[in-house]
């Protein structure tokens, strides 16, 4: 079967990889030059299994209404005369209830498992190098009353079988010696040993040098404008190249993996998908002071920023806000991001040199993405990853190309 893959960020990768090694022609088309160049680019890096809370849980409500006013608010709703975008918000409200919250960490956490689990056996079978590091996530918390509240989500996923231990200050410092510094404000923390980091644009582009190496062909510079319906199913994906010249491209099957802007193709053909840009912001700096640098990713709970070291660079990353298809850097939330690293690890990064990204997450609002068939029966979605995209992509990947192959996923998780 020749399956046309439309995106070519993390998802659009691993699924071209999982299809190919299911012994499919494939071809992927993506608008930009280069592959992972949208918002797979330059994320938090975490592979990041105990991260399921979704945005979504009973505290939410109150707390996004106190930080509708809050300029550096963790997540911040701009509301805008967009009917998409309240339409999420209501849904997002649907998502609050603790039986909704309970049902998507689990999904959350089944997938992400599996995920982690196929990202190590791919390591193992194609040897990938992309500045990955094994040596768990610590989520540390400086206000008591969140650290408590922490306790009953880790108690859930620890059910589920991801191990994330609730542990004290002290022994956050001796895992990650660099948080010495802020000790006496450290109320506690949790930490997932088994959880991993790494450098997710290395990584897609090494894998797609391998699908490249494998057969598998990438239409770059692409602009995908419509997907074409005939008889109940797609019929052909209409294209411009770089050089503005029209295309028609064919295929048996199709997968959607165009991150944020999927719901607005998939809309043409009868298809609502409930996703939303929600821009966050990264800041990688070459690491100054490698004894005061941190090694092991972390989570910084108050900020709500994520730390990955990539190799002799900080990544970090966090804050989201829901304001359109909006990708401007904003200066002050830029600096507030390096200022909190020098407070957390003094004289570690440097600054001055710091290069600033944002990012838009295809955010559900349910936190869990869509994977499966759509009405057009060769039409498969692969979308709508929000924060954990990075963290789901293999899984994600090998489970839609077992469904375009008629198998069944390998994984027990709501598929579309
Ligand atoms: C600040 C930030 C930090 C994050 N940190 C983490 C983390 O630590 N761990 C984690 O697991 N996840 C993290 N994520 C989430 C993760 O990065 C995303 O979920 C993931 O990159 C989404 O991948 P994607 O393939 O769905 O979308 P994209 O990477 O956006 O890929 C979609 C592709 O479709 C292409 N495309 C779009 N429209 C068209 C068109 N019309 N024609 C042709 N091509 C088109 C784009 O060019 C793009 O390449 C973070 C995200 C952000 C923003």
């Amino acid at each position: 079967m020749h399956v046309v893959v439309l995106g070519a960020g993390l998802l659009g990768v691993t699924s071209a990889y999982f299809l190919r090694q299911q012994g499919h022609d494939v071809t992927v088309v993506d608008r930009q030059a280069v592959p992972a160049a949208e918002t797979s680019f330059a994320n938090g890096g975490q592979i990041s299994v105990s991260h399921a809370e979704p945005w979504a849980n009973p505290s939410a409500p109150l707390k996004v209404l106190k930080w509708l006013a809050r300029e550096d608010a963790p997540l911040l709703f701009r509301l805008r005369a967009d009917a998409r975008q309240w339409a999420w918000v209501f849904s997002f409200l649907r998502e609050c209830t603790p039986g909704r919250t309970r049902h998507n960490i689990e999904q959350i956490v089944r997938l992400g498992s599996y995920s982690r689990e196929t990202l190590q056996q791919l390591r193992r079978d194609i040897g990938l190098e992309y500045d990955q590091r094994t040596q768990g996530i610590l989520h540390f918390y400086t206000s008591q009353q969140e650290f408590d509240a922490a306790e009953a989500p880790a108690a859930q996923m620890r059910a589920l079988g991801c191990d994330r231990r609730v542990i004290s200050a002290d022994e956050a410092v001796r895992i990650e010696p660099a948080l010495a510094h802020i000790r006496p404000q450290l109320a506690g923390a949790t930490y997932t040993a088994e959880d991993e980091s790494g450098d997710a644009n290395r990584f897609a582009r090494e894998l797609v040098r391998r699908c490249e190496a494998d057969g598998v062909r990438f239409l770059m510079s692409h602009t995908v404008t419509a997907l074409r319906e005939a008889g109940g199913r797609v019929d052909h994906v209409e294209a411009t190249d770089a050089e503005g010249r029209f295309q028609r491209i064919r295929g048996d099957a199709y997968v959607l993996a165009m991150g944020s802007l999927s719901p607005l193709y998939a809309k043409a053909l009868g298809i609502k998908l409930p996703i939303y840009p929600a821009k966050g912001y990264s800041v990688t700096m070459p690491v100054k002071d490698a004894s005061k640098a941190h090694q092991v990713s972390l989570t910084d709970d108050e900020y709500k920023l994520v730390f990955s070291r990539l190799g002799d660079r900080l990544r970090i990353a966090g804050t989201a806000e829901l304001n359109g298809y909006d990708r401007d850097l904003n200066r002050v939330r830029c600096e507030a991001i390096v200022r909190r690293v020098e407070e957390l690890f003094p004289g570690a990064g440097d600054g001055e040199r710091a290069q600033f990204w944002t990012g838009l997450r295809p955010a559900t609002p349910s936190n869990v993405p869509i994977i499966g068939r759509s009405k057009l029966p060769n039409l498969l979605l692969n979308t709508g990853h929000g924060t954990l995209g990075w963290t789901h992509a293999c899984g994600s990947g090998k489970s839609i190309a077992r469904i375009a192959s008629g198998l069944k996923p390998e994984v027990d998780f709501a598929f579309a």
